[in-house]
């Protein structure tokens, strides 16, 4: 991660840029930010402008050997440490080691920009409330960094939440950060300083890490992520700043409108086959029956829930309620066509069918019956004539 990488906060990187230069580099800083901010960011760029090897004035250079392993968070003398616990691959004794896949996967795909829950998404954590930063883990991290650096002259140590750790985890660091080894760079991140214990702030040099202004978070959402600039004001309304926030709604959408497509492209095929009544159809449907099964018991809900708000706003259309129909592109071409298949007499009926499909679901019936059975419902349902 370069500076030049992170939108905006150009007084702070100057100042964190300025101090490596004039060699007055506080060995433990406490970047503080709430969530949505950039801290993780900062700080990965923090540390490889420090570690980089052909420095430049406003940025690390991005090619040495120590910026390329960087890159990758891949550097010897680079380490993490977050809160874990327990999952079906590490039923014991977890430690941020353990987990190092997971994280640099979600920081590389996220430009280092998300929530806890993401963190925990990513890492298989179900069990949220457990996920500490453990004193096993603290440990281990004490003893490394007690050894030699590889390569760089500093050894960075980056603590994703420091209120995550337990009492002995905190008096564990509190012991290092008295008596730091040398060259060491400690950078511990928070979202909530009130819950970081008051030692080790007087320890620490505190950076403090402002979320995106309106504005910004606009700008960010247009060039980076081709929002319109209509659904970014929505999203600023909605997220006051916290980009990760704002990206999770974008995936949700774009998760949405996917799933949308799939129960268009299904209710054509209902309708080819069992209105139109071609032939050759029930192949595709033991097919859809079987993917629908496999894809588990939230996504079968998912699907359901946005097929039946999709049939929802076709019926809007139908009674001429065009301000209640949010659709766009795709699926309003689909209402627009499928208003002739849901009417008033049949609506009720759709409706309850999916209700039911979903009521089933949730007490375990079998997916891929209930899908072969409600394609079948759905046939008969679009052959029905307007009353
Ligand atoms: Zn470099």
């Amino acid at each position: 991660m370069q500076f030049k990488d992170i939108y905006g906060y150009d007084d702070l990187k100057k100042g964190l840029i300025q101090s490596v230069i004039e060699n007055r580099v506080s060995h433990a800083q406490l970047f503080f930010g709430a969530e949505g901010s950039a801290k993780l960011a900062l700080a990965l760029a923090y540390a490889q402008f420090v570690s980089c090897q052909r420095r430049e004035a406003d940025d690390s250079c991005g090619v040495c050997p120590s910026c390329r392993k960087y890159s990758q968070l891949m550097h010897p003398d680079l380490h993490f440490i977050y809160p874990v616990a327990t999952t079906k691959e590490v039923d014991k004794k977890p430690k941020s080691t353990d987990f190092i896949a997971a994280w640099r996967d979600l920081i590389l795909k996220t430009h280092a920009i998300f929530s806890i829950q993401d963190w925990y998404n990513a890492a298989g954590i179900t069990e949220n409330k457990q996920a500490i930063i453990n004193t096993e883990d603290a440990g281990e991290v004490v003893r490394t960094l007690s050894y030699k650096s590889y390569e760089s002259e500093y050894k960075v140590l980056i603590m994703y939440l420091v209120e995550k750790m337990n009492v002995q985890s905190a008096n564990k660091l509190l012991k290092v950060l008295e008596e730091p080894p040398s060259k060491t760079l400690f950078i511990l991140l928070t979202e909530d300083s009130d819950q970081v214990l008051g030692t080790i702030i007087s320890r620490t040099q505190l950076v403090k890490i402002p979320r995106y202004s309106d504005q910004e978070l606009k700008n960010i959402l247009i060039n980076q992520h081709n929002v319109s600039s209509d659904q970014a004001d929505e999203l600023v309304v909605q997220c006051e700043g916290n980009i990760a926030q704002a990206l999770a709604l974008i995936d949700g959408v774009g998760q949405r409108k996917a799933v949308g497509a799939n129960f268009i492209e299904w209710l054509r095929e209902c309708y080819v086959s069992g209105v139109q009544r071609k032939v050759g159809f029930y192949p595709k449907h033991v097919q859809r029956a079987s993917d629908f099964a496999k894809s588990g018991r939230e996504n079968q809900k998912f699907f359901l829930t946005v097929g039946l708000n999709l049939i929802r706003s076709v019926m809007q259309q139908h009674v001429g309620n065009p301000n209640l129909v949010k659709l766009t592109g795709d699926e309003f071409v689909f209402s627009e066509k499928f208003k002739v298949f849901v009417h008033p007499a049949n609506a009720i009926a759709f409706y309850d069918l999916f209700q039911e499909a979903i009521y089933h679901l949730e007490r375990n019936a079998n997916a891929n019956l209930l899908f072969l059975d409600l394609t079948f419902k759905v046939e008969v349902l679009l052959g029905q004539q307007k009353a």
